[in-house]
């Protein structure tokens, strides 16, 4: 029998057990290991529900204490519009400068951590070294950020930033769209769509790009199918990482245009100024 047969057996053997019984054997058999680093953990907590958890308790639920030191979360003061944490750590949130001169199409943008060390890591290996383990952590880490910052924001639907098709067929996967896992069947959670939004333009890769060269290069990459779907409707845009912000403004600006009434941005994780 070969690995991936033997595999398979496992899984179905698993799967007729009890849930909690299988639980426990998978953990046995496979030991989870940090997503930072990939070092094993002892005795990490699974987090059943999100909304009752601690930003910590998510993070230790996936992340090994080694790596837990180096994350570093978005605190506050920050814009109440970009999102983007200042460098004074004292006040109340207020509005950035740029905010303030232009306001952007999108209402706000919120992110749980800064993208950087372990966070990083994780984001890089499940995007590129396409490792589906980290699907489910990340997808937990965003429905926290979400209960944590728009739980009362009445979205009506949320939408994956979109991949390009030909980007899409590479990477097998929309790594926006598996961070929504769940909120299909979650009341607590706007309805995914995935076809609003479509990406027509495959850009050039960002990374490296100044911030004009960004806003040039995303210009009227995105569009809109079916308008009436979100004409007057209040949307959720969800991606992992605001670098930039200019893939952001881009897609509500797009929205916008189209008819949203409002457009908040949701990632895990972003860039620091
Ligand atoms: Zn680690
Ligand atoms: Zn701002």
């Amino acid at each position: 029998m070969g690995a991936k047969a033997g595999m398979a057996a496992w899984a179905r053997a698993l799967a007729g057990l009890g849930a909690r019984t299988a639980g426990a054997l998978a953990r046995a058999l496979y030991p989870p290991v940090c997503i930072g680093c990939g070092a094993f953990m002892e005795g990490a907590k699974t987090i059943s529900d999100p909304g009752s958890a601690s930003l910590h308790e998510i993070l230790s639920s996936s992340f090994c204490q080694d790596c837990g030191t180096k994350i570093k979360p978005v605190n506050q003061p920050f814009c109440t519009v970009c999102g983007e944490p200042f460098a004074s750590k004292e006040g109340p949130d207020h509005t950035c400068g740029r905010c303030a001169e232009k306001k952007p199409a999108f209402a706000s943008a919120r992110a749980a951590l800064l993208y950087d060390g372990p966070v990083k890591n994780a984001i890089l290996s499940f995007k590129y070294a396409r490792r589906m383990a980290l699907a489910r952590p990340l997808a937990l880490l965003c429905q926290w950020v979400f209960l944590r910052y728009y739980a009362d924001a009445a979205h009506d639907l949320a939408l994956p930033v979109p991949l390009h098709g030909r980007r899409l067929g590479w990477r097998g996967f929309n790594q926006a769209w598996l961070l929504m896992e769940g909120w299909k069947n979650d009341a607590r959670f706007p309805s995914p769509d995935r076809r609003i939004l479509r990406r027509i333009r495959n850009t050039p890769v960002q990374a490296g790009m100044s911030k004009k060269a960004r806003a040039q290069n995303i210009r009227g990459a995105f569009a809109v199918d079916c308008p009436q779907k979100i004409g007057g409707k209040r949307i959720l845009l969800v991606d992992d990482v605001l670098t930039t912000g200019e893939t952001a403004r881009e897609c509500a600006r797009v929205l916008a245009k189209n008819g949203a009434a409002r457009v908040d941005i949701l990632t895990l994780a972003r860039v620091e100024k």
